[in-house]
């Protein structure tokens, strides 16, 4: 049995929150794939873009899979370190290939993808995100995880470094399983469960994948949204989809310069805890106290949205309302997907300690690293 893909959907969207869609996409049966960019200014649509064109020129089977996204890899690496408006630029990359029996799923950073079948989702891809390290170490819970404020911190991606590590996983397909790649504008906003019930509705694919789309918007769409729906069946049926390639990248991403898109709009983490203080009232006084005291002398190394190292004071939790307890005080040029995976558990334990604690942290790093760049800003 040799299995064909019979529909497929696909949508992005720049959500509500961000000014421009850094998310770049590809549908051209049997290729589908997802990349996810970040970067300052524009770079991240520049990094989406060359990854999913890259992968669009190179096809083939499992092999040729994983060569295309080295050889992205390579290209983002090199547009980053000789152009200076995109430096420390990177993408995701989540990409399927219906092969035979089998689909191959090409994967780096926390773009995702899963498999619909008998009405049950799951989910066939590990996030390359700070996060989920941490989950694995065991210092956070899954629920801590999904409300933590850097769990959009990835910790592999494409252009971070001149080679990259890729998950290359294969999967025996059957006929009507139903594949969903998504950028985590989705999954950030939409849990397991709501997309499940969303793609038990009846409809093409097209009007599932719309609705997955309205579903992370109406839920805030704090973030690109990408979703990408592929549905399979046996080779030959007479229902087979014989679509145009669909792909989707910013454009024309080629010729701007960074003055062109929007500065993006990253949260800002520097306000003051005043709806805590409020909550807890004049009667705990004392403890308010000692919290915003314990607020100052704490600190730890995190990330900031772009993915590089920064020292902040406070800790690293996110109230309701948006109220942030932490504050960047120092922003280094780092990105974490450059660290190897011990240095990461090294330096990024969510650790609270002292100013100059934190600081000696980043600076062993750099010691065991001469070539990491280091901190620019105080
Ligand atoms: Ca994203």
């Amino acid at each position: 049995m040799t299995l064909s893909v019979r529909d497929a959907g696909a949508r992005s969207d720049t959500g509500r929150v961000r000014s421009s869609n850094e998310d770049s996409l590809l549908v051209d049966a049997p290729l589908f794939a997802v990349a996810d960019g970040m970067g300052g200014a524009n770079a991240g649509e520049v990094a989406s873009a060359i990854a999913i064109d890259t992968l669009h020129t190179h096809r083939g089977g499992e092999t040729a899979l994983a060569k295309a996204i080295e050889t992205a890899n390579g290209a983002i690496h090199t547009s980053s370190t000789t152009d200076a408006a995109r430096k420390g630029m990177g993408t995701t990359v989540t990409a399927l290939l219906v092969d035979g029996d089998d689909v191959v799923i090409g994967h780096v950073g926390d773009s995702r993808a899963y498999l619909y079948r008998a009405g049950r989702l799951q989910r066939l891809t590990d996030d390359h995100s700070l996060v989920e390290e941490l989950v694995r170490r065991g210092a956070l819970s899954p629920e801590e995880a999904e409300r933590h404020p850097q769990r959009s911190v990835i910790t592999r991606a494409l252009g971070a470094e001149p080679g990259v590590d890729i998950d290359m996983l294969r999967f025996a397909a059957e006929p009507d399983d139903v594949y969903l790649l998504a950028s985590d504008g989705l999954t950030g906003m939409v849990g397991d469960g709501e997309i499940e019930r969303i793609l038990a509705e009846p409809g093409d694919l097209q009007s599932r994948a719309d609705r997955l789309v309205d579903a992370a918007n109406q839920a805030g769409g704090e973030d690109n949204v990408t979703v990408i729906l592929v549905a399979l069946e046996r080779a030959g049926a007479a229902t087979s989809d014989r679509r145009a390639p669909l792909v989707i990248v910013p454009d024309p991403y080629e010729d701007r310069t960074p003055e062109d898109a929007g500065a993006p709009v990253p949260r800002s983490p520097g306000r003051p805890p005043t709806v805590l203080l409020a909550a807890i009232g004049a009667a705990a006084l004392i403890v308010a106290l000692l919290l915003v005291i314990g607020l100052q002398w704490s600190h730890f190394v995190g990330a900031q949205p772009d993915g590089r190292l920064a020292v902040y004071q406070g800790v690293p939790v996110e109230l309701p309302f948006d109220v942030l307890l932490y504050k960047p005080v120092l922003l280094t040029d780092i990105p974490v997907a450059a660290l190897t995976a011990p240095q990461r558990a090294a330096i990024l334990d969510q650790r609270l300690g002292s100013r100059s604690a934190a600081d000696t942290r980043l600076e062993d790093l750099l010691r065991t690293s001469p070539w990491l760049r280091p901190p620019t800003a105080g």
